[in-house]
């Protein structure tokens, strides 16, 4: 499959990690929009939100709980954000299932 992040995940594309376990893997964004930008992704190829289903979600409460962690280890005690784009209308450029979590400033409250 040609999937940038799948290769990222197996090295052939380079990437910054920041966290990485058997299930999931934590990166800096090549492109960052705040001074901490950081994208964690399932290793376990889902397109996106649009493909979550009961079979393969629960990785989404992990990849959650790892959020948290990662956040405080970047000392982001002021608070952050965490964005996940979906499909054209969404803006997901990628699709391979990730979440942005972003800080390091305060951030606009712009939603759309
Ligand atoms: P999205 O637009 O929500 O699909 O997010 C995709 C993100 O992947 C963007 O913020 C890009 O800057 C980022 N990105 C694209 N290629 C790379 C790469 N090789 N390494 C790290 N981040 C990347
Ligand atoms: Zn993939």
């Amino acid at each position: 499959m040609d999937c940038l992040f799948c290769k990222i995940i197996t090295g052939e594309i380079p990437s910054t990690k920041v966290y990485e376990d058997d299930k999931i893997l934590a990166f800096r964004d090549i492109n960052p929009q705040a001074p901490t930008h950081i994208l964690v992704i399932p290793k376990n190829h889902i397109a996106g939100v649009d493909e979550l289903n009961e079979e393969n979600s629960a990785v989404v409460a992990y990849i959650f709980a790892k959020i948290a962690q990662i956040a405080k280890n970047e000392g982001l005690s002021d608070g952050y954000r965490v964005v996940s784009n979906v499909g054209e209308n969404g803006g997901q450029t990628v699709r391979h299932l990730h979440f942005h979590i972003l800080g390091g400033k305060k951030l606009d409250n712009q939603m759309a």
